[in-house]
């Protein structure tokens, strides 16, 4: 089993409405202090983790595309050679399309980067304008051309549909404009209103219409069709990949492989064990310089949790639970209400029963 290296970038050009990630605009001053403090706390971990196998590396945020292409390119230099990265190991990096040219993607490249996931999140500029993205349709069109033109053959867009004044035909239209670009991967996101960010506040005080759950579920169903109608394999809940273009690093986190994460806010998991890095950046920068792991706290989970948590995991990667594990009266209504089907001796959720996730995970691990 091999591990996984998050790294966490928490810096924006601007801060997008619905977002509650440990993200934030104007820090980018604090950049370069920032990716030395990565270097140094992987140090701070590499004896702890010598040994282990890293099968894919994520650079996720915030928006890692906003350090420039020689920061990026030396950041993974130091990863490598602080950690065992298998030879052939996925290294994704997550990139805002008004951050990124060719010329820094071919560069990304160069480093080392073989995949790139790209928040597009709708081809609809007032949808975007609804979710307060900073890039419009057409950077997106822009930065892919300019991914591929770069020498990336492992794309991912990034989708959220159900923001306020999306139709169920805008929302086509976006999942066609994805489609007809040819991504390898595409990663589609019922928008959640987070109470504690300015989108939370106003649908709070009436100010915006909250994500109607029907219309969201419509928008499901017809990703699952045109996705599938183009190829793409359904292998969780909200991914889906050409064969073989599946993200390495997620399917670890839901195969509960380990992972070590770095930087502000970043968590890891370990031997039943969870930790978390302190969240602000200034106090990750502020420890990290005196030496120290910046460790902001931990748990283990329960017998029970594990167990909720196992059933979930598994359902979400459509890889289900064995029949025989389930109470059969509760396995035989879900099979007809269409929620579960059979395959290979396990239960996995139809894609109506992904819509009801929560619901079938207490009822199956009860
Ligand atoms: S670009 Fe992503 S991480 Fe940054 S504020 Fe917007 S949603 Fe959050």
């Amino acid at each position: 089993m091999t591990a996984g290296l998050y790294v966490h970038v928490p810096f924006c050009l601007t801060r997008c409405g619905y977002c509650d990630f440990n993200a934030y605009a104007g820090l980018g001053h604090l950049a370069s202090r920032y990716v030395d403090a990565l270097e140094a706390e992987a140090g701070l971990w590499a004896d702890a983790w010598r040994g282990e196998r890293f099968g894919s590396v994520f650079l996720g945020g915030g928006t890692p595309t906003t350090l420039d292409a020689d920061e990026l390119a030396r950041l993974l230099a130091r990863l490598r050679e602080r950690f065992d990265l298998e030879p052939g190991a996925e290294v994704t990096i997550e990139a805002n399309p008004d951050t990124v040219d060719e010329e820094k993607l071919a560069a990304l490249r160069e480093a080392g980067y073989t995949r790139l996931s790209m928040g597009a999140q709708s081809f609809d500029q007032r949808v975007l304008d609804a979710l307060e993205r900073v890039h419009g349709p057409a950077s997106v069109h822009r930065a892919f051309a300019a991914a591929r033109a770069a020498g990336h053959t492992d794309v991912n867009l990034d989708l959220i549909y159900g923001a306020n004044g999306e139709t169920l035909a805008s929302w086509r239209r976006t999942l066609e404009e994805t489609i007809a670009l040819r991504p390898e991967h595409v990663s589609a996101y019922a928008l959640t209103i987070e109470p504690a960010t300015p989108l939370g506040r106003k649908v709070q005080a009436g100010l915006v219409p909250g994500p109607e759950p029907d219309l969201q579920a419509d928008m499901f169903d017809l990703a699952c069709e045109l996705l599938g109608e183009a190829g793409y394999g359904h292998y969780e809940v909200s991914n889906w990949a050409f064969p073989g273009f599946e993200c390495r690093h997620n399917l670890g986190y839901w195969r509960k492989q380990p992972y070590l994460g770095l930087g502000a806010g970043a968590h890891s998991y370990r031997d039943g064990r969870r930790w978390w890095n302190v969240r602000p950046p200034a106090e990750y920068l502020d420890v990290v310089e005196h030496g120290q792991r910046p460790v902001g706290g931990e748990e283990r989970l329960t017998p029970e949790d594990e167990r909720l948590e196992d059933v979930f995991l598994k359902l979400r990667i459509l890889e289900g639970v064995p029949v025989a594990s389930v109470d059969r009266d509760v396995a035989s209504g879900f099979l007809q209400q269409g929620l579960l089907r059979r395959r290979d001796g396990h239960l996995v959720p139809t894609e109506r029963g992904m819509l009801l996730l929560n619901e079938l995970v207490l009822a199956l691990a009860g």
